[in-house]
């Protein structure tokens, strides 16, 4: 079993996170026991809601990789698929769970009951490749399960128009009527209504807490950025909204008086890509030189609000942004968006993590480093690593890079008092 190195967490609220996480798996485990219809489902996109409308059960296979690295059972999973013929180089998300999925998946060792067995796949034909793939496996695994083809174009932000929406919204009602056929159940439209208002609060109080980072020092670091599990699988119930409130209060509560992550801030930093799920204590590492980190990409993907009065238009929107919103689908609206994060937050220097398994977030950092130094004065810095893979980061190389790294910026700072 891998070393696993967690965050220091600061919030109360954040540790409270451990119960939200539990309770969820154990609700798909007990689903499938009392014969609730289960459907396993990629993230960030509106077939949540539907979900929770027709009161079904949503599993989340990318959201259990990241339990298998906190758990350290990643290394397992990946002998397996790489025996199996999936190369090193693959997404870790998709090697690691067509590892867990051709184990013995519940079995001994197994946190959190594992993953109830899909009666519905719904399978993406959007996003990047290993996701795709991801879902392909899964259906070759479960032959059984009932599969919808979700046809989801990529198109960048900022080229959005109404005939894509429109589109989405016909997928959505062709999801809407294969559920009823499997399942037997109807949606109805004024829970489907009060469920998209929920999310809405959801996305709301993300966007407040966010606010609050700007405060400084900041009240809430990228250690505590777990909290997002309830915008990955929560999204459109009240669980979400109760635990994203104490969140808020106590940020809130934080930052008007003046209750830093750590005492004395000297450096606001920025993290590009997706964090090191196996070692989220890497998010510390930085504060030994009065450095936190205050704003990263991830957190864009949920920083939407949806209109529950158009529930279909509003959900075919938000499958259409989620993901071009934290990915290179246009690497000039990416770049935007990191310049206007490190200006937001008051930014000294950033760090891109170059993530060996995922080009798709990757793709363009050389555009983002040298827009951040030419146009902003912000240095970075590079750090080769990988989210799921531990094989494809050297700690002693980051300590030496991260090292000088922020001496150079702490010096830089002096010099421009
Ligand atoms: S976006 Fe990256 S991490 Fe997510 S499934 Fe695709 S390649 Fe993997």
């Amino acid at each position: 079993m891998e070393e696993t190195h967690k965050a220091n967490k600061r919030l109360k609220t954040s540790k409270e996170l451990n119960e939200v996480v539990i309770n969820y798996y154990i609700e798909c485990v007990e689903a499938k026991a009392k014969g609730k219809p289960v459907g396993w489902m990629p993230p960030m996109n509106g077939a949540i809601e539907i979900f929770y409308a027709m009161d079904l059960q949503p599993v989340f296979p990318e959201n259990w990789s990241p339990v298998c690295a906190a758990f350290g059972l990643t290394p397992k999973n990946f002998e397996i698929s790489e025996n199996m013929g999936f190369s090193r180089d693959l997404c870790g998300y998709f090697r690691n769970f067509v590892g867990y999925i051709n184990s013995p998946m519940n079995g001994e060792g197994i946190p959190l009951g594992g993953l109830p067995e899909p009666d519905i796949i719904i399978s993406p034909f959007g996003g990047c490749i290993p996701s795709l793939k991801i879902s392909h496996n899964i259906e070759r695994r479960f032959p059984k399960a009932r599969v919808f083809s979700a046809d989801i174009p990529m198109v960048p932000v900022e080229e959005i128009k109404d005939h894509h929406v429109d589109y989405i919204v016909k997928e959505l009602h062709n999801l809407i009527g294969f559920l009823t056929e499997v399942t037997g159940r109807k949606l109805d439209y004024d829970r489907l209504k009060e469920v998209v208002a929920m999310s809405d609060r959801a996305c709301e109080l993300w966007d407040e807490i966010m606010t609050y980072r700007k405060y400084i020092p900041t009240p809430f670091s990228a250690a505590e950025i777990g909290i997002m599990f309830v915008m990955v699988t929560r999204q459109g119930t009240q669980i979400a909204v109760d635990f994203l409130t104490k969140v808020r209060d106590e940020v809130k509560e934080r930052a008007e008086n003046g209750i830093g992550v750590i005492e004395d801030e000297k450096l606001r930093l920025f993290w590009d890509n997706i964090p090191f799920w196996y070692n989220m204590g890497l998010f510390n590492y930085f504060e030994k030189m009065g450095g936190v980190i205050v704003a990263e990409t991830y957190s864009a993907a949920w920083s939407l609000r949806l209109d529950k009065d158009h529930p279909f238009e509003t959900l075919a929107l938000k499958s259409l942004k989620s993901y071009p919103l934290v990915s290179c689908v246009s690497i000039e609206k990416r770049k935007e968006m990191v310049m206007k994060a490190c200006e937001n937050y008051s930014i000294d220097g950033a760090i891109l993590h170059r993530n060996k398994s995922c080009p798709p977030i990757t793709l363009g950092q050389m555009d983002i480093q040298r827009a951040l130094n030419d146009k902003l004065g912000i240095p970075s810095l590079i750090i080769d690593g990988d989210h799921m893979d531990s094989r494809n980061f050297s700690m002693a190389q980051f300590e030496t890079r991260a090292d000088a790294f922020m001496e150079m910026l702490l010096e830089k700072k002096q010099r421009n008092k």
